[in-house]
């Protein structure tokens, strides 16, 4: 069944102004279209945001507890349509329907986090320094947020930007992947099932330009990105010229150091994980690991055992464990960065090539693919592949896995699989990541603490997190200073 998706824009969905429509295909049966979506002109941009702007004033106004009322009804809603949702996230995206569910779930635990959220919104309140007078700084909204999504969490990405934002009293034009128009209109539809206002959230489909319509919109006070790290400096430096508050999520090189004194089977098992989970399409996908000398020989010959048993398919199916790339794009783009791993002189030791056989030649399949003899200057080794490509090292200290590890421009997230206590201690201060992990994977962050990374990784705000985290991004602070004293009181002036 192909879906025909609209736009949605002050409560009403409606076409494109231009007609031109786009398709997102079945990446496991690239002949079967999933959607057929409108691909959005600045005009249809502009509505959004003027629909956004107009229902500021009274959403903002509405107290934050009955905001979080609509946002608990939704976190039902999601939760009784999560088999239906996840299984066209699988269909849209084509990660393995137990991920699907997880990304759906990953939105209903924003949902009810973020309601949650609607009773506190803390700011603080100090005693001033003079008397009869009051001092506290309050969280108020940003205005009218644009949100950018990317295909690889078709619900849970557009959940940590939309839930935090609606809130904290912010209005909310949404311009989803290319790649996952459905899920993202789904998500929509259940917001108005929830009662969310006319205006209060718009959603905008469309490709780059559309976004960057966004970005550059005057009426647009904030954004919030998620994407490529090409894309994420250009839209970090639309945004700065705009005066726009922004927070921007891109890439990652994430590590997993294995110590020699390791559960070794663990490591093995979190490796294939972080490594081939979502068919490493994760921006904490495992890309690179580092095994300490003594135990090198033996994880090798056991991941790539591993690796070779993983069942491909459609992941709709239960005895699948790795589904497809998600685009031709993609898959050529990981297709070529293989052949460079080859060329730059990497040793390829499993996979390295599309899986054509069986169930899979119908779809865009890569095998599970492991690289040796990687050195740390080639570019397999520097530059976010974003599939199932992983490339291994030999240290022999964890002083050596540590300057490894850290030595990219990213910093998102990385893992250390030891016993050893003085290691894991090591490991949490010295690695320069925003997200780490001892003796588990490097994916699998949890919504209640902030996720982001350090260096190029991305700026601004962290999202997901309440204080620390998305709250800060999606509020200003404003301090209030109340003097009843009935006099000229004046603070920091020496008294006569
Ligand atoms: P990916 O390569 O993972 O698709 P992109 O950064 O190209 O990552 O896309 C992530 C999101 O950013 C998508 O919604 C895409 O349409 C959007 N996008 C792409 N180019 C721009 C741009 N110049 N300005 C704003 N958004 C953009």
């Amino acid at each position: 069944m192909v879906e025909r998706l609209k736009n949605f824009i002050n409560g009403r969905w409606v076409d494109s102004r231009s007609d031109r429509t786009f398709i997102s295909l079945n990446p496991a049966y690239k002949s079967e279209t999933v959607a057929v979506a409108p691909d959005s002109t600045m005009t249809d941009v502009d509505e959004a945001v003027k629909a956004a702007r107009a229902a500021f004033p009274v959403w903002s106004h509405i107290p934050a507890p009955r905001r979080g009322e609509i946002l608990f009804k939704l976190a039902e809603l999601l939760t009784r349509r999560k088999t239906a949702l996840g299984k066209l996230v699988t269909r849209e995206m084509g990660k393995v329907l137990p991920e699907a569910l997880g990304d759906v779930q990953e939105a209903i635990d924003m949902a009810y986090y973020m309601a949650g959220e609607g009773r506190r919104l803390s700011g603080e309140s100090v005693p001033s320094e003079l008397p009869n007078k009051d001092a506290k700084s309050v969280r108020v909204p940003i205005g009218v947020f644009g949100c950018i999504t990317p295909w690889n969490f078709p619900t849970a990405i557009p959940a940590w930007k939309l839930f935090p934002a609606l809130i904290a009293g912010n209005t909310v034009v949404l311009k989803p992947a290319e790649e996952t128009p459905a899920c993202a209109t789904k998500m929509i539809e259940l917001l108005e099932e929830a009662g969310i206002p006319s205006g209060v959230v718009n959603l905008v489909h469309g490709f780059g330009k559309t976004g960057e319509a966004l970005v550059k919109h005057p009426g647009i006070d904030g954004i919030s990105f998620t994407g490529s790290a090409a894309t994420g400096r250009r839209v970090e430096a639309l945004a700065a010229a705009t005066h726009k508050t922004f927070s921007t999520e891109t890439g990652g090189k994430n590590v997993i150091i294995v110590m020699a004194d390791a559960d070794l089977d663990l490591a093995v098992d979190g490796a294939i994980w972080g490594a081939f989970g979502t068919s490493g399409q994760r921006c904490t996908a495992a890309s690179r690991i580092v095994v300490q000398a003594p135990a090198y020989d033996w994880f090798v010959a056991r991941l790539t055992k591993a690796a070779g048993r993983l069942r491909l398919g459609d992941g709709l199916k239960s005895s699948t464990q790795m589904g497809p790339i998600v685009s031709k794009a993609q898959y050529e783009r990981v297709l070529e960065y293989i052949a460079v791993g080859k060329r730059e002189g990497a040793t390829l030791l499993r996979g390295g090539r599309p899986c054509t056989q069986g169930e899979c030649k119908q779809g865009w399949f890569i095998e599970p693919t492991i690289f040796t003899d990687v050195k740390p200057g080639m570019r397999i080794a520097r530059e976010e592949i974003f599939g199932p490509v992983v490339c291994l090292f030999k240290v022999e200290t964890v002083d050596e896995a540590i300057a490894l590890a850290n030595d990219t421009v990213y910093g998102l997230s990385a893992a250390i699989y030891t016993k050893d206590v003085n290691a894991s201690a090591r490991a949490e201060r010295d690695l320069d990541t925003g997200l780490i992990y001892i003796n588990a994977s490097t994916i699998g962050a949890e919504i209640q603490l902030p996720f982001g990374g350090t260096k190029a990784t991305g700026s601004g705000p962290r999202e997901a997190g309440g204080r620390g985290g998305a709250l800060d991004l999606y509020t200003k602070w404003k301090v209030i200073y109340r003097d009843f004293s009935g006099a000229l009181q004046r603070a920091q002036i020496d008294k006569e």
